[in-house]
């Protein structure tokens, strides 16, 4: 059976360009002197050029994936205070490796309404009430809903009171254009727009500095995270960091409600990723859904993808005020660069089939 792939933002397969420049990646220490290792050199700084075109004046910092990228960016050290005197506020709907909070002990969560937006008011108003200097961490689109914050206004509020904004664009990386964002510092992930698993990257503005590094030894990567570079992953992930136009949420939607008009699209409200439709029909149960469309070739998500592979109540759909009821049902689809019109009629011809199974059941 040919299995349909909709869970690009769990992870997007391998596109076949990153196979290519990882199989042809030079062997070598891009830090040695000789032929070798200067040609380990030009592979990495190549793809750091792809990577750094995505948003101009900044520089790259390569890591192994958007979490540590998140990890490096959440650190007082970047305002050039002491940590008693910084303070970091992040949305409700951040994704863990943020809401960990990196190097801060305290982590302030910022309300978002019931769409799913960072609601501005309540930031201008808890901003304005910080006792130090902040960083603030705002993801441009979320994993989950995809819904799109306003990175822009919180800069705005950020910068205001000399502070940093911090935005994890993994989800909008290669799907929507990202130069406006308004951000000081900005997290991506490689495999989430078809790069390698593994290896991502923290761009930094142009003069921004942090004295202590993530991982101290070699001093690759400006000093901030030492280890030689994951040359060929690296190469891979430049290969495809440019823009991938990408659709299908309006189709998936109509797949739904064309059986389902009783469906609830989680942040409808809200301008939202063009890939990403997270639903729920009352009554369903995600994990059986999610059960039924695998056997059926079908690969989706109930909400974001848990390590432990287990379907845990969502903090996104928590923090939007959904009851849990209506949260347990949650199913995320999200296509990609490999997503086709007929993966969408087969999924769509699938969850009418599952949908018309289940309304039989419930009135029998
Ligand atoms: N941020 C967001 C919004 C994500 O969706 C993910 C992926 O799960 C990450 C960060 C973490 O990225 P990585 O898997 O590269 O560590």
């Amino acid at each position: 059976m040919r299995r349909v792939y909709l869970d690009h933002n769990a992870s997007s397969p391998l596109r076949p360009e990153a196979r290519a420049a990882m199989a042809e990646a030079p062997g070598g220490n891009p830090s040695s002197v000789h032929a070798e290792g200067r040609a380990a050199r030009a592979a990495v700084e190549r793809a750091r050029a792809q990577v750094a075109a995505l948003v101009p004046g900044m520089d790259v910092v390569f890591t192994s994936g958007g979490t540590e990228a998140n990890t490096l960016a959440l650190a007082p050290e970047w305002l050039g205070v002491e940590a008693a005197d910084a303070e970091l506020f992040v949305s409700a709907v951040e994704h863990p490796s943020v809401l960990a909070g990196g190097a801060f002990r305290d982590v302030t969560l910022l309300p978002v309404t019931a769409a799913g937006v960072v609601d501005l008011a309540a930031a201008r108003a808890m901003l304005g009430a910080a006792r130090g200097r902040v960083i603030v961490s705002l993801m441009a689109a979320n994993n989950e809903t995809g819904v799109i914050q306003p990175t822009r206004e919180l800069a705005q509020l950020a910068q205001e009171r000399g502070g940093l904004l911090h935005v994890d664009a993994v989800q909008i990386a290669g799907r929507m254009p990202m130069s406006d964002l308004g951000a000081d510092m900005i997290t991506v992930s490689a495999h989430k727009l078809g790069g390698p698993l593994g290896v991502g990257a923290l761009l930094i503005r142009g003069g921004l500095h942090n004295p202590r590094p993530a991982q101290r030894g070699g001093g690759q990567e400006r000093g901030l995270r030492a280890g030689t570079e994951n040359v060929a992953a690296i190469a891979g992930f430049g290969a495809v960091v440019q823009r991938t136009p990408m659709m299908w949420r309006e189709a998936v939607e109509a797949e739904i409600r064309a059986v389902a008009p009783d469906a609830v699209i989680f942040g409808e409200g809200a301008e939202r990723l063009p890939n990403t439709v997270l639903f729920a029909v009352p009554g369903m149960q995600a994990e059986t859904l999610v059960i039924a469309l695998d056997l059926a070739g079908i690969a989706v998500s109930a909400g974001a993808a848990c390590a432990s592979g287990r379907i845990a109540q969502s903090h996104v759909l928590a923090a939007m005020g959904v009851a849990p009821a209506l949260a347990a049902g949650a199913l995320r689809v999200s296509a990609g660069w490999s997503t086709t019109a007929e993966d969408i009629a087969r999924f769509g011809a699938v969850w009418s089939e599952i949908y018309r199974r289940w309304t039989l059941r419930r009135a029998a």
